[in-house]
């Protein structure tokens, strides 16, 4: 009796959550032609690492990564290595050049491409490199999702902003806005099927909208997706600060299922380097914005990314960096090193500030952020929130994990059965990275 062998794919994916749903996409696909999807790599028959460029750490990871699997994989012709996303758009002849094992190099716009791209390596034996910019050219419903409770949905692809430290419009093309009608179809189809909390992703999604009919704008998308019956949480991210206007942060406040966190990256907290990032908005716009925030959502939680060492920064730089810290009181802050990336406008800036003066700014301002962190995670000691279980923590498996409504992560004893349910913790424990707490019963 002679059985099919079903073919599987083994998906590494690096970076932010626009490239998890990318790899949803593409376990999609290859889905329809018949793969399934394995944890484990060796019994691969195709292996798909999805990568990042927006720093040049996750760059080099990359490299390191494939010369690692290089060897892993000698002997083992049979499995076909296919590169994607970010770096494999910006860097796909570098790639090639010092990884010839790697079968396919397909672009961030290529994705409904790859079990093509796959059958012609196949059929013709040569490497394949596909990265032309096709634009938007997917439905929203063609990702196979790995949460059954939680979605990703893209609002709006590329970036029309041209920050001069950033990769990413040069490697995700120009600005798209989604159809909303799309997006909504998608989301009550999303929620029939039993997804309780949608995060709606883009390079920048306050200007969603500009390049659609006029009335269209973030605002007006979340009004009608929160009107979806039995949409429990609506997440999104990320806010540019220059496009985020009074009318949205009121929407946000009204709306009992739109979430009370909003990302706001500051980049730098001095003007002169605000504007050698491009970044159009000043340090008084900013914390403008951040008490619009606090005074129209209640309890809302702002998390921020910032770069230290920007090209010509100078200690006040990051002096009024600091400032800002202290003023706007983020509840989290994700922090990177400058980094620059070929083909951008800031790697041609003359840097001198030397790496281990980059570094002590760097941990000046962890220090700082955390104690700031420390501090409103405290006020939450023996109060209860309402918690979205997502599943049993990474760190720790005999902890549930799941997020407040200002997206603060909780740790908890309980049972798998309430996976994808909303319950009621009482915090028991606060530090500046996690919480704990017991299930209110
Ligand atoms: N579109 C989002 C925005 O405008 O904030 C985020 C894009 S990027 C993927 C995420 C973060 O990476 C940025 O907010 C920035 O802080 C950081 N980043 C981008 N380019 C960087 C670089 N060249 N060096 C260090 N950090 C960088
Ligand atoms: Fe990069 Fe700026 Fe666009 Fe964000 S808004 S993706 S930081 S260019």
């Amino acid at each position: 009796m002679s059985s099919i062998k079903i073919m599987k794919v083994y998906i590494e994916t690096f970076g932010c959550q626009m490239n998890e749903y990318d790899s949803e996409r593409i376990l999609y696909y290859l889905g329809e032609k018949g793969y399934r999807k394995t944890m484990d790599m060796d019994e691969s028959d195709i292996i798909v690492i999805n990568t990042c460029a927006v720093r040049e750490k996750a760059e080099n990871r990359l490299f390191g990564h494939l010369g690692s699997l290089k060897s892993r994989l000698k002997g083992q012709s049979s499995k076909m290595v296919c590169v994607g996303g970010c770096t494999a758009q910006s860097l796909a002849g570098k790639i090639q050049e010092k990884f010839p094992f790697v079968d396919i190099v397909f672009g961030t716009h290529n994705i409904s491409r790859l079990p093509e791209l796959i059958d012609e390596r196949s059929r013709e034996g040569r490497i394949i490199c596909s990265v032309a910019d096709e634009g938007f050219d997917y439905a929203l419903d063609e990702t196979k999702r790995l949460d059954p409770y939680r979605a990703l949905i893209p609002v709006s692809i590329g970036c029309n902003n041209f920050c001069t430290y950033c990769i990413v419009p040069h490697v995700r093309g120009r600005e798209i806005s989604i159809d909303p009608i799309a997006i909504i179809n998608t989301i009550k189809a999303l929620v029939s099927d039993g997804v309780v909390q949608v995060t709606l992703l883009g390079q920048n999604v306050n200007s969603y909208g500009k390049d659609l009919e006029e009335g269209i704008d973030f605002s007006y998308l979340l009004q009608k997706i929160s009107d979806i019956g039995g949409l429990k949480r609506i997440r999104f991210m990320t806010s540019h600060p220059k496009d985020i206007s009074l009318s949205l942060i009121r929407t946000i406040g009204e709306r009992e299922n739109i979430m009370n966190h909003i990302h706001l990256p500051l980049q730098a907290g001095s003007d002169r380097i605000l504007k050698k990032m491009n970044r159009k908005y000043n340090r008084d716009r900013f914390m403008k914005i951040v008490e619009n925030i606090y005074n129209n959502i209640k309890d809302c939680a702002i998390s921020s990314d910032i770069i230290v060492g920007f090209p010509g920064e100078e200690r006040k730089d990051f002096d009024d960096t600091l400032d800002i810290v202290r003023r706007a009181r983020f509840d989290r802050v994700f922090t990177f090193i400058y980094s620059p990336r070929q083909g951008t406008s800031a790697a041609r800036m003359e840097d001198k500030i030397p790496a281990s003066e980059k570094k002590k700014w760097f941990e000046e301002l962890l220090e700082l952020q955390n104690q700031v962190s420390f501090e409103k995670n405290s006020k939450y000691k023996g109060a209860k929130f309402k918690v979205l279980v997502e599943g049993f923590s990474p760190k720790n498996k005999d902890l549930l994990q799941g997020r407040m409504e200002n997206n603060t992560v909780v740790l908890f004893k309980g049972k798998k059965d309430i996976i994808g349910s909303i319950i009621e913790v009482k915090i028991t424990e606060t530090k500046s990275f996690y919480i704990r707490g017991n299930v209110s019963k």
